[in-house]
């Protein structure tokens, strides 16, 4: 009984992967639909590993001493192979903090905007202030997205490792959202914040911000020494209660989102054409953040040809499949490489 509101959620969530596939499906049939993409729709550039905060949660272990293969020539680069080589819709841009790049990032991202690629930036909030809102005002996004994980900010420090971290991240929240920016606030949903997420939400709405994405951290990265993060199906039961009354009270206003467990995530990739990849700081091109396989490194080789020899088909490899089948879930640790991720032949 306990768990109904999770059982209830993964059910909706897994009739909705079935109704998007009868009606790819169904496009398919009519010609509509491809069986493969000759450029993803979409890119992640995991700009860089470096980040200014320390999080328990960090999925991808990053940190001020973190180093980066790619310099903004190779990144640069990157763009223009993918622009002609016909571009992408959308780029999410991420890290470590993305906004660590400086001047950089603008000169990454100017190219992709003048060719019609819209943005989801992520960030910790912390480097926003007023002249890089404006700056950042001149691109089209999908949504900024700032993490903020607890109503407190003496725990949402502790939590992010850094002190003035919650007030850096409120402040940078109000700045884009006065400043019109589509705001999402993505919040981190612990067995010891779970207790204020109703608050919480509200918080979100006085921020200011047009969607909040609540859900529990993934098992991956620093959260393998931070196992006390990860709640029980009863504390994510719950979760799902209080989005769901959430999303209730605030349609129309705020939209309230649950994001979806890896193992959902996976299986709405798995056997349909691929769309998207990430470029990580190494220049690894891999199949998405929580999967470890890499199909190039755009430091070897041109992006478009790592796309046409893998993007299309490397989530139907078996090495994929077998991986799939024993590690998703909340039980297993995931995204952590072994010599089979690897997908490509090594030059
Ligand atoms: S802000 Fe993001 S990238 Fe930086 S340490 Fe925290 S979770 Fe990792």
């Amino acid at each position: 009984m306990a768990n109904n509101a999770l059982n209830r959620h993964t059910k909706i969530q897994k009739q909705q992967f079935a109704n998007e596939r009868q009606e790819i499906a169904r496009l398919r049939e009519l010609g509509a639909y491809p069986a493969s993409f000759s450029m993803p729709l979409g890119i992640q550039f995991e700009l860089t590993a470096k980040c200014n905060l320390k999080c328990k949660h960090c999925y991808n272990q990053s940190h001020p001493q973190n180093d980066d293969a790619m310099m903004l020539f190779d990144w640069q680069r990157t763009v223009s192979d993918i622009i002609a080589a016909g571009g992408i819709f959308q780029c999410i841009v991420s890290g470590g903090e993305p906004l660590m790049l400086g001047d950089n990032l603008f000169d990454i991202m100017t190219p992709l905007h003048n060719d019609g690629t819209s943005f989801i930036l992520i960030t910790n909030g912390w480097l926003v202030h007023e002249d890089i809102v404006n700056r950042l005002k001149r691109y089209r996004y999908y949504w900024t997205q700032v993490s903020i994980d607890h109503l407190h900010e003496s725990e949402h420090d502790v939590f992010r490792g850094c002190t003035g971290s919650w007030q850096r991240a409120v402040n940078a929240a109000e700045l884009f959202s006065a400043a019109g920016l589509p705001l999402r606030i993505a919040h981190s949903v612990t067995p010891d914040n779970l207790q204020y997420l109703e608050q919480f939400i509200d918080f979100a709405y006085l921020l200011g911000a047009s969607s909040i994405v609540c859900g529990d951290v993934m098992l991956s990265g620093r959260v393998a020494e931070n196992r006390n993060l990860l709640m029980n199906d009863e504390q994510r039961s719950r979760m799902y209660e209080i989005i769901d009354s959430s999303h209730t009270k605030y349609a129309g206003r705020l939209t309230v989102i649950a994001s979806m467990s890896e193992q959902l995530s996976i299986e709405s990739k798995n056997g349909l054409p691929n769309t998207s990849v990430i470029i990580r700081p190494n220049g690894d091109v891999r199949l998405d953040c929580t999967m470890p396989f890499v199909i190039g490194n755009v430091l070897q080789k041109p992006f478009p040809e790592i796309w046409k020899e893998y993007g299309n088909t490397c989530w139907q490899d078996e090495r994929v499949k077998s991986y799939i089948a024993n590690h998703c879930g909340n039980t297993q640790q995931i995204n952590h490489y072994t010599p089979d991720t690897l997908l490509y032949p090594q030059p």
